[in-house]
């Protein structure tokens, strides 16, 4: 009886339901690479290296996939992530000047 109801379920639905109330609101902080901070990803900036081209990426749509950083929107941040190379070391790749200008423009 619970076989029959479990096939009919959409898989992707069961993958929600298996989300208890705690992980989904740890699913939303993120950790800056700059100050260590948690906060709401949505408040983030997020770069991303994507993983067929290796081409970093700032916000990137969900069919990107591959190393992602997140980064406050804090000049302080971006300052001490580009001092300390954090962006190196959060996507083991180098984060070429337009991107850091890109940054730069959206904290401003
Ligand atoms: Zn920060």
């Amino acid at each position: 009886m619970n076989r029959k109801q479990q096939q009919k379920n959409n898989p992707k639905e069961g993958e929600d339901n298996n989300l208890s109330p705690s992980l989904l609101k740890a699913e939303k902080l993120r950790k800056c690479i700059a100050c260590g901070e948690f906060f709401d990803r949505k408040k983030m900036i997020r770069l991303l290296k994507n993983h067929t081209n290796n081409q970093i990426v700032i916000n990137p749509d969900n069919k990107t996939f591959g190393r992602s950083a997140y980064l406050c929107k804090n000049e302080d941040c971006l300052k001490t992530a580009i001092k300390k190379s954090r962006f190196q070391k959060a996507l083991r790749g180098k984060v070429d000047e337009n991107t850091i200008e890109k940054l730069k423009i959206m904290i401003n």
